[in-house]
């Protein structure tokens, strides 16, 4: 089967021929009927994030389930699934305290499974490496949903969604009436935008450095579109009278965004980083503004949300017209497109690609 896969940092990625394994006990098979192209599968190919090559790309997908192992109890071959990319232990102390998001066992950004056609051994992102025409994955790694969530919105949910209503409802829980700033409008910060409104949010400020995001933001929620430069705390401020945003949402994962949003919040205002960003790129607080800003500033991971529990929940959303993803999906592609998806990601160009692995229809 086909997968699209990074070779190395920098190097292009291209769809290659692999071999996954059977499915053994406990894990099963689900061949990819959508997946989406998400910005931390870029930090994993330029070099933001240490991954292991070759790596098959892609942890937001959906499918259906062709094959189970021995002792599979949670899904039966034909069922629709999320992936889950944070499939919890439920055993450590993070899961037995109502964290699973945090789970002990979690953590690493790739995992060895399958061959290349050349026989090199293969590491697939998350554990997953959705963006394929198949992958095989522990049961607790799927989500049954609904047969009639269209399978692109389904795909959505597995991160995109997941994390940007997370990190609004279960977060940072922004309240009716709330200010609200989100910077940085990828297929992450427009969900925060969307989410935000529908938690009943007053103002909500959509923030980035493309002016071409003005009219997605605006479609997502959005009360004001601005375009991100080194004034834009000051232009935050005045559309607050004068104090800053009740939330700020972080959703770039650099430390000058993060900056950025810590001073766009207002004293006494919670700042949300939901960005991944690198390890040596730091943020500087000087001990006083700490002090005296009075702000709380804290990341959210994976929209500190138990899939298992919130994802049929969003699928329901999804399913009543709640939860409308339609302008989140900005570009539509086969496997073989999904390079240049990655390509127009990195220049900051439109919300999510979803790629349809297998064009048959
Ligand atoms: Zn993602
Ligand atoms: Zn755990």
């Amino acid at each position: 089967m086909r997968a699209l896969l990074a070779r190395g940092v920098g190097a292009p990625l291209g769809v290659e021929e692999v071999e996954l394994p059977a499915p053994g006990p406990g894990e099963v098979r689900v061949d990819i009927r959508a997946a989406g192209v998400c910005h931390s599968d870029l930090s994993m190919v330029n070099g933001t994030l240490a991954a292991p090559y070759p790596l098959a790309l892609g942890h937001e997908a959906a499918g259906v389930v062709v094959e189970v192992g021995a002792d599979v109890t949670r899904v039966a071959p034909g069922a629709h699934v999320v992936l889950n990319w944070a499939p919890p232990c439920r055993s450590c102390w993070f899961c037995g305290h109502g964290e699973p998001w945090l789970c002990a066992r979690l953590g690493s950004p790739a995992a060895a499974r399958g061959r290349t056609a050349a026989g090199e051994p293969l590491h697939v992102t998350l554990g997953l490496g959705a963006l394929a025409e198949q992958v095989v994955v522990g049961e607790e790694a799927v989500i049954g949903v609904p047969t009639e969530l269209p399978f692109e919105a389904a795909a959505l949910l597995g991160c995109a969604v997941l994390t940007g209503v997370g990190a609004v409802r279960r977060t940072a829980r922004v309240a009716p009436g709330e200010s609200v700033a989100v910077i940085g409008l990828g297929g992450v910060g427009l969900s925060v935008v969307g989410a935000a409104r529908a938690a009943g949010a007053g103002r909500v400020l959509a923030v980035d450095v493309s002016p071409a995001k003005a009219e997605l933001a605006l479609a997502v929620g959005a009360t004001d579109f601005l375009v991100a430069d080194d004034t834009i705390s000051r232009a935050v401020r005045e559309r607050t009278d004068g104090r800053g945003v009740d939330h700020a949402f972080e959703c770039v994962g650099r430390g000058s965004t993060i900056r950025t949003a810590w001073r766009a919040a207002r004293r006494g205002g919670q700042v949300t980083v939901v960005g991944m960003g690198a390890k040596d790129d730091v943020v500087p607080l000087s001990a006083l503004e700490i002090f005296h800003s009075a702000r709380t500033l804290r990341s959210s991971v994976y929209g500190s949300s138990d899939p298992d529990r919130d994802l049929p929940e969003l699928a329901h959303a999804v399913l009543d017209g709640s939860l409308d993803l339609a302008p989140l999906i900005t570009d539509r592609t086969t496997l073989d497109g999904a390079a240049a998806a990655f390509a127009r990601m990195a220049r900051g160009e439109g919300a999510r690609t979803v790629v349809v692995p297998r064009d048959t229809a």
